[in-house]
């Protein structure tokens, strides 16, 4: 009987119960395995990922593989697509993702049709002949939301492969492949670890063929993930349904004191999560300096971890010109709401 995520977190992966059996999986630290046995040689497998596989599976359905990055497992699946490829993608997204698709495009690796995911309609009409559609929702910073639902059951009809990227929704809020979705990718660097500690990322699926092609992928491209690093993934995984529920309390609480400052003009943020994405009355210069001011919520990239994290997206120059210059993006934490909105008033006031 299948149980609720908030167990499941917590029990997937275990070692088999034995009297006197460490009741958390070791750490294997070993390149190569005797011979005779299901892993033969390190970047093929090692039990320590596989504890974690086996978690991260029990959240989202299907079989799962690591990756020593979410670009890891992203670059996995394109590799596996054959030249020329038409691929479906948003054109707002992850700036490793975005990056990489156009880098794809121009060289002719892939064709990738690049569309705008809340028109369902377009990106239905953008499907025909593609071989996969890549579906990042919601999106990274702007948090645009697709009707997934719908898209992956017009894909099914057409016959055409769908991957959801589903880093900032997670399980706890929605299960692409119990949707019908093929491959279900994490970076697994953010909510699933959750302390800003270790780089992984993961792909899930449902068919054993596909699976088998991501894995050899995997090994051939050498992008299995570290066994400690694999450890300190799945030790983060135990707690990641406390922490994605807290943030996302603080975040449901933020909002609507975000959206009344008379400094802000304009709050996105999907209904679910513990993203928030903000826009400033003010000059990017002056974003800027609020990201700056803070003391409690860290000025950093990334997101999805304990502790809140803050940037101001465009000082990455690859960030997409479709991102507004005064968009700061904000990972709620599980700190006390008190402390992370009264530093969010300190660091308005800074301009
Ligand atoms: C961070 C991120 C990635 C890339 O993952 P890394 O672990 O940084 O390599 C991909 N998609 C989304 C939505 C992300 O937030």
């Amino acid at each position: 009987m299948s149980k609720h995520p908030e167990t499941t977190s917590i029990t997937a992966g275990r070692p088999e119960v034995a009297p006197g059996a460490a009741i958390n999986p070791p750490i294997v630290l070993a390149s190569t395995f005797y011979a005779g046995g299901s892993i033969g040689y390190g970047a093929y497998g090692n039990q320590t990922c596989t504890a974690l596989e086996d978690a991260i599976a029990a959240l989202e359905g299907g079989s799962t593989l690591v990756f020593s990055s979410g670009m890891a497992a992203v670059s996995a699946l394109f590799s596996i697509l054959p030249v020329g490829a038409p691929v479906v993608a948003s054109n707002q997204g992850s700036i490793g993702v975005m990056t990489l698709l156009n880098s794809f495009h121009e060289s002719g690796r892939l064709e990738v049709r690049f569309v705008d995911i809340v028109n369902t309609q377009l990106v239905i009409d953008a499907m025909k002949g593609a071989a996969l559609v890549w579906l990042e929702s919601p999106t990274n910073p702007c948090l645009d939301v697709a009707e997934l639902e719908t898209l992956i059951t017009a894909a099914k009809k057409m016959g055409i492969a769908v991957a959801v990227d589903n880093t900032f929704a997670t399980p706890l809020v929605q299960n692409p492949l119990a949707m019908g979705a093929d491959i279900v990718m994490h970076s697994v660097t953010k909510f699933l670890s959750g302390h800003s500690d270790v780089l992984m990322g993961s792909l899930s699926t449902n068919d054993p063929a596909l699976l088998n092609r991501l894995q050899d992928s995997r090994s051939f491209n050498g992008s299995i993930p570290g066994a400690f690093e694999s450890w300190l993934a799945l030790r983060g995984l135990r707690t990641f349904p406390l922490r994605f529920n807290k943030s996302q309390e603080n975040a449901k609480e933020l909002i609507i004191k975000l959206a009344a400052h008379p400094r802000i003009t304009r709050v996105r943020y999907p209904g679910f999560g513990a993203i928030i994405s903000f826009e400033v009355d003010g000059t990017a210069e002056q974003t800027q300096k609020v990201c700056e001011s803070s003391q409690l919520i860290v000025h950093a990239t990334s997101l999805g971890s304990i502790e809140s994290l803050w940037e101001r997206r465009r000082r990455w120059p690859m960030e997409s010109l479709s991102v507004p210059e005064q968009l700061i993006r904000l990972s709620v934490g599980c700190e006390h709401v008190d402390d992370i909105w009264d530093d969010i008033n300190l660091a308005l006031a800074s301009i």
